[in-house]
């Protein structure tokens, strides 16, 4: 995997793995795989971060499987409709996953392997020199390589195809974006892998760039301060605005030296300026922000050469095709300026959905609708209004949450916000704000209402400021719209 082999691939916790370790893993796991799999066929790994997941989608490959990511803490229920949907015959996990893991496997009669076992032993496979990868175990570039779900943010996730050329060609795509030094960088992610984000960040770039690599399992901002500096993290793997707010506000995190970070590449959700600068004015480093999604990563960037635009997410990363259009008339392009529904084009684009039922209405012509409304500038930087589905109407009115979220963002004490609709009978629906703020701040109503009247219009002004502990976050760490929305309706 490396020129390398004895270079430390991943840190977790205590265990490491060097390259030669990994890769003996993989290769040991793949003899047993290659009982159960199907060339070609969906295998469902379902695992938390760590060198076992690691291991675990190298050995589907090299076994000729198709690695279906799915998410380990989802209940039972959500396990069974994934693993249905997936068409999976075998479950790869971890000893020691939760129990629904096992009970939704066994309850659809599916082949459990489990590694961790003593038979299934990382270590094991770790200390075998006989276990070495052979040209014929490497998958051809239009295999299937990926089914990943999407973070299932506005509904039940879509599983999303990749091959292994669409695959690696997002690897690069995301190194153009911040190239890093071979062999030379320590990266930190937090984010799950059985997302796209986090299965770049946390396996396959670092594979790609030589890199070691330290998996956290779940977010705890304190940890990953710790971890930051003990290890003298070089590209912190970030992700969406959710995991730098939680950084920041953390008082440990806030005192740790995060000095050796130079790369913060950031995507996944919004950030507000806001929170751009207070990174920078705590790190001294740029969060190089991108916009992509599960079936095509990354579409635009702020590259790390260039300096990035406020409140864009960059320009189209290298072969991505970026226009806008009407949503009314999808013929007609938008003017610069203008916002529509972003459409996008690339080599690295999905194949398409797992189930042929959602493709239907989310490509045309060989171009993705990506359910996003913005607008490019006369430069062509892309700018990100919201997402068409988060979007209300307030008596006849589109109002973004986001541009209310934004606002909120700069009142004094106001660490993050978010808004949704609530059926309203006069007007449709009224926008509602969850607010988090800082530690022992009291909202001043009174000010914040004159403050809203001053920065927004009517319409657009919240009929209800809501102060919580935390916002509500799907798996992904995404702000979880579809509980905010029930929170709203109940209250
Ligand atoms: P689902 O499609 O199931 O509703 P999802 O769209 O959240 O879930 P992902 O593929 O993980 O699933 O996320 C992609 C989406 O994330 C994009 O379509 C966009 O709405 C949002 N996004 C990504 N990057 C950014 C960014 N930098 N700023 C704002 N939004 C972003
Ligand atoms: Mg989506």
């Amino acid at each position: 995997m490396t020129d390398a082999p004895d270079r430390t691939a991943i840190v977790c916790g205590n265990r490491t793995l060097t390259f030669a370790e990994l890769g003996r893993s993989a290769v040991g796991l793949a003899r047993r795989l290659s009982e159960s799999v199907v060339a070609g066929h969906p295998v469902a790994v379902v695992m938390p971060n760590g060198p076992e997941l690691s291991a675990a989608i190298f050995a589907a490959w090299l076994a000729g499987a198709q690695v279906a990511l799915m998410n380990p803490g989802f209940t039972g229920r959500e396990l069974r409709l994934l693993l249905e949907r997936s068409g999976a015959s075998v479950v790869l996990t971890a000893a020691g996953a939760a129990d629904q893991v096992f009970a939704a496997a066994e309850s659809l009669g599916l082949e459990l392997v489990v590694v961790g076992t003593r038979e299934l032993d990382l270590e094991t496979w770790c200390g075998d020199e006989t276990l070495t990868i052979t040209d014929d175990q490497l998958p051809p570039p239009d295999r299937l390589a990926t089914m990943m779900f999407t973070g299932g943010t506005t509904g039940v996730p879509k599983g999303v195809d990749h091959t292994h050329r669409t695959l690696m060609l997002t690897v690069l795509g995301m190194e153009g974006c911040w190239p890093t030094r071979p062999g030379a960088e320590v990266w930190l992610n937090v984010a799950p892998s059985f997302h796209i984000w986090g299965l770049l960040m946390g396996i396959l770039n670092p594979v790609y760039g030589h890199a070691t690599v330290v998996i956290c399992q779940g977010f705890k901002p304190d940890a990953v301060a710790t971890a930051i500096r003990d290890h003298r993290v070089t590209v912190f793997g970030g992700g969406p605005a959710e995991i730098y707010a939680g950084l920041l506000s953390s008082e440990h995190a806030n005192r740790a030296n995060l000095s050796t970070v130079r790369v913060c590449p950031g995507g996944g959700s919004r950030f507000s300026a806001a929170l751009h600068d207070r990174w920078l004015h705590r790190t001294g480093v740029v969060i190089r922000e991108a916009y992509g999604m599960t079936e095509l990563a990354p579409i635009t960037c702020n590259r790390s050469d260039m300096s990035p635009r406020p409140g864009s997410v960059g320009l189209p990363a290298a072969g991505v095709e970026v226009r806008v259009v009407d949503p009314d008339n999808p013929h007609r392009l938008a003017n610069a300026r203008e916002a529509g529904e972003i459409q996008v084009r690339a080599p690295h684009m999905t194949i398409g959905y797992h189930d042929p039922a959602h493709n239907d209405g989310a490509f045309a012509d060989g171009w993705l609708n990506t359910g996003d409304i913005g607008y490019l500038d006369e430069d062509g930087f892309l700018f990100i209004v919201d997402r068409m589905k988060d979007m209300l109407i307030v008596g006849g009115f589109n109002v973004y949450p986001r541009e209310i979220d934004e606002t909120l963002c700069h009142f004094p004490g106001i660490l993050d916000a978010a808004t949704v609709g609530v059926a309203d009978e006069r007007r449709g629906e009224r926008p509602v704000s969850f607010v988090v703020v800082d530690a022992g701040v009291v909202l001043d109503r009174a000010e914040l209402a004159d403050y809203c009247t001053a920065n927004l219009a009517h319409y657009k002004q919240p009929r209800d400021v809501r102060v919580v502990g935390q916002l509500p976050k799907t798996a992904a760490n995404k702000i979880d719209r579809v509980a905010l929305r029930k929170m709203a309706a109940d209250m």
